[in-house]
């Protein structure tokens, strides 16, 4: 037997993809390896055990082989655990049921999202990707499994485990095939990924087996034993091994559908042009739709950070989600008009209702048309002034859609939708990649990063967020940067990294006060000599900050002293200035950018940067507002910054200035 003990050095532990890949590497030894943890123990090839573990960055463990190739496999597997960035890979994204938040999450979950505050009113959900639709619904309800109760006669016991090893190896083929599908983004297929781990998860087909032995049928062995493995995974105190929960129950699900010799529904069905109604979407289910199909999609859980509202978003396809409707009423329903920018849901419309949303669809279809035309324009006041019409975006997926549109550069990269809805912070590189790639698709035109602005009103794996009773006044932005720099460091690295493309600047959230700035410089100039010591390359870039609370405006003739260029969160600042919280419909009626409060606060952020000579910018929900963006650019704003859906009209708007 051969044992050593080590310090686990694997950046956030052994959570999923560094599981899986630890287990991979013990699975091509044939002895065999048990890995000992804060008093526990489990077997090194199975992945299930193996996050139960809990192994965390620095804990330390102890490797114990008996085999002939023993020694080997503990000296690989300890390299393996000492390696900061082992199974830094791209990370699976929560699958199926998690990848859109649970219903109580919406209005949380909106918080980084600027979308329109909905007003009050039983139809409405949230507003997540703009634009009307009506048509046919189609009911994407995956069904209640009906487990047989029929007991297993031990005589026939081995030939019901066959069936559910044939049950479970079409099962893991029908997700490779499903990975297989030409344009499968990367993040989908890591899902897959990550579902034929578990498939195929020696412990879970013990446990299966093992029930089948018992007198278990095979679907009721396959639901109770998932279901087990599933409620111990929820057990777990870190909420992205939590998540893992939901990767067990649609593996479960999938494998006792096989065996039951049933299908789910599958969006590769729906009509075109029809209205998907559903209680949520995960990017596998869409993926498998064709999307110019979609005229709508109404969910009942979710909110515009899922990812179903990113893609609908990206590809120009309306969506509400977090509809309050009972699932019985969207099944039932024949007809589903919505209206992605208020958040209005209609269910088998009345003929006026349906009337009104007709007209809508044309009138947006003609404004559409008449708006190509400025899709390759620079927009320039009647009087010469060039204003910058650029996009706000959350992931490299929107690029396509943003210079389709005309975006003259990306005014608000949001950083937090690297580090949401997954199990662990991505590594430099991954961000610095990313960056990157942002910066060339773009290029020569300028793209605005946001350092992370996130909260404890939304996990990230790796940050512990205490509960706030307030998180808009919590620790939230650069406040919590400042105090991590153990997440905050690698990102500012990665930005640098990716400044030798020469477009990019980097912006800061949530900033209250100078010494936060001076703070941040003072990480740049840390992060920069260590990229030289490194010998690794970085370029020249500017620093901004975002002007959104009361106290930034204040002092905004101080900070434009230390930075190149203002960028006004009109959401935030509008919430901050009238104290009327950005979610709550009771206080819409106060939460009004074009309040006389706000206009003075921006008209006092924008005087600050004029008489210092900085540029303004604005990437709040407001820079899109036609009735607004004669205010912005009569104030000096040169860059405004939004949704891709608006560039088409705000370049319009502006040539009419
Ligand atoms: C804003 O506050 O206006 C802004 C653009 O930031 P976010 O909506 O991401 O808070
Ligand atoms: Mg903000």
């Amino acid at each position: 037997m051969i044992e050593r003990s080590v310090v686990v050095r694997v950046h956030e532990g052994l959570h999923a993809r560094p599981a899986t890949q630890f287990v991979k590497l013990a699975k091509s030894f044939t002895c065999e390896v048990e890995i000992r943890c804060n008093g526990r123990g489990a077997s090194a090839k199975s992945a299930v055990k193996l996050m139960l573990l809990g192994v965390k960055e620095n804990d330390e463990a102890v490797l114990r082989a008996e085999g002939e190739d023993a020694a080997e496999a503990v000296s690989a597997l300890a390299t393996f655990l000492q390696t900061p960035g082992a199974g830094d890979v791209e990370l699976a994204a929560p699958p199926a049921a998690s990848a859109t938040s649970a219903a109580g999450d919406v209005a949380a979950s909106a918080s980084l999202a600027p979308l329109p505050v909905p007003a009050p009113g039983p139809s409405r959900g949230v507003a997540a990707s703009e634009g009307t639709a009506i048509g046919p619904a189609f009911a994407f309800f995956p069904a209640a499994l009906r487990i047989p109760a029929d007991r297993v006669e031990p005589g026939d016991a081995e030939a019901e485990v066959a069936r559910y090893r044939a049950a479970l190896a079409a099962t893991t083929e029908s997700f490779r095939k499903a990975k297989a599908r030409p344009g499968l983004k990367r993040d989908d297929a890591a899902i897959i990924d990550a579902l034929v781990d578990v498939a195929e998860d020696a412990e879970f087909i013990a446990g299966v087996e093992r029930s089948i032995r018992e007198g278990s049928n095979a679907p009721a062995a396959v639901t109770r034993t998932g279901a087990e493995i599933a409620g111990s995974f929820e057990a777990m105190s870190d909420p992205y091994l939590r998540a893992r929960a939901e990767d067990i129950r649609s593996v479960t699900r999938s494998i006792a559908l096989a065996l039951l010799g049933e299908r789910d529904a599958s969006l590769a069905d729906m009509p075109p042009g029809s209205v998907i109604v559903a209680d949520e979407i995960a990017a596998l289910d869409l993926a498998k739709a064709t999307l110019k199909d979609i005229a709508g999609i109404v969910c009942r859980k979710g909110a515009a950070t899922s990812h179903v509202a990113i893609m609908a978003r990206a590809h120009g396809i309306p969506a509400v989600l977090g509809a309050p409707f009972a699932q019985e009423a969207l099944k039932a329903a024949r007809v589903v008009g919505l209206d992605g920018a208020s958040g209005e849901v209609l269910v088998d419309p009345m003929a006026a209702d349906e009337a009104r949303l007709r007209e809508a669809i044309a009138r947006e279809r003609t404004e559409r048309e008449s708006l190509i035309a400025y899709r390759t324009v620079e927009p320039r006041t009647r009087d010469g002034r060039r204003i910058e019409i650029a996009a706000n975006l959350g992931s490299l997926a929107e690029i396509d859609g943003a210079l389709e549109a005309g975006a003259m550069g990306v005014g608000l990269f949001r950083t937090e939708f690297l580090f949401m809805e997954r199990r662990a912070l991505p590594g430099e590189d991954e961000q610095a990649e990313t960056y990157r790639r942002l910066a060339e698709a773009f290029a020569p035109h300028p793209v605005v990063i946001r350092t992370l602005d996130i909260g404890g009103d939304k996990p990230v794996a790796g940050i512990d967020f205490e509960h706030e009773d307030n998180p808009f006044l919590g620790w939230r932005g650069v406040r919590m940067c400042l105090e991590r720099p153990d997440v905050f460091k690698p990102q500012l690295r990665a930005l640098l990294r990716a400044t030798p493309a020469g477009n990019v600047k980097i912006l800061l959230p949530m900033i209250a006060d100078v010494g936060e700035v001076d703070a941040v410089r003072a990480l740049l100039d840390e992060c920069r000599a260590e990229l030289d010591a490194e010998g690794l390359a970085h370029g020249a870039f500017e620093l901004g900050v975002m002007i959104e609370t009361p106290a930034a405006v204040f002092l905004a003739g101080a900070i434009a002293r230390e930075v190149d260029f203002f960028s006004v969160g009109t959401n935030d600042l509008t919430q901050y200035v009238m104290a009327a919280d950005r979610l709550n419909p009771r206080v819409a009626k106060l939460n009004r950018t074009e309040h006389p409060a706000v206009l003075e606060a921006i008209r006092m952020a924008a005087r600050a940067a004029r008489e210092a000579g900085i540029w303004i910018g604005v990437c709040g929900e407001a820079a899109a507002r036609p009735d607004l963006i004669p205010f912005f650019v009569e104030n000096g704003v040169t860059e405004l910054s939004m949704s891709p859906a608006s560039i088409g009209r705000a370049k319009k708007c502006v040539t009419e200035i």
